[in-house]
């Protein structure tokens, strides 16, 4: 799919700060599915202050992982890797806030757990680069391609949280 200009994905709202707000795409896998680790990993986006704008519980199929990695077709562990995004349900979500790309990552932690630093998202939780229980898109292209790509239009919900204005005063 063809990346439209950054404004596309930025929120149209009168308020000052909406201008800085964008939106990423996060999925925790099936072995984070499968562990019980959906609210502990919930609770840091939502603490943190982001704000959930869409979530859905989906299998996705073995042809829609190979859409989801398609950046990755050429590495040797790309058949198993989408065997195993396709191998349960995964939690899908979008997250929407002041610098939520970048920082989910960082939430998140580096992408093998035995490099994540402790506090973060995979050195807490997981312990092997197969098995590292959630994604995160890496940036805003990769971010509203994935949006599109696990979500229609319309389940994305537009709403302002009354937390907003202690978020961001
Ligand atoms: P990230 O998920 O941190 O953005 P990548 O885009 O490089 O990392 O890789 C996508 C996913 O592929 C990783 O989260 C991990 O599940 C898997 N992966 C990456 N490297 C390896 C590897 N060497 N062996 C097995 N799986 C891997």
């Amino acid at each position: 799919a063809m990346a439209a200009p950054a404004a596309a994905y930025m929120l149209q709202d009168q308020d000052a700060h909406a201008a800085q707000l964008e939106r990423t795409f996060i999925a925790i896998k099936p072995d984070g599915v499968q562990r019980g680790l959906i609210a502990d990993i919930v609770s840091r986006f939502e603490r943190k202050g982001f704000k959930l704008v869409a979530i859905k519980l989906v299998v996705p199929s073995k042809d829609f992982a190979q859409k989801h990695y398609h950046d990755l077709k050429e590495r040797p562990f790309f058949n198993g890797l989408c065997d195993f995004l396709s191998s349960g349900p995964v939690l899908a979500m979008v997250w929407e806030g002041e610098g939520v790309i970048k920082y989910g990552r960082k939430l998140i932690g580096a992408t093998d757990p035995q490099k994540s630093e402790p506090g973060t998202i995979r050195g807490d939780l997981a312990v092997v680069v197969g098995r590292n229980i959630i994604h995160g898109s890496d940036g805003p292209e990769t971010a509203q391609d994935e949006i599109a790509l696990w979500f229609e239009p319309s389940e994305l919900v537009s709403y302002t949280s009354n937390a907003e204005k202690w978020v961001y005063g």
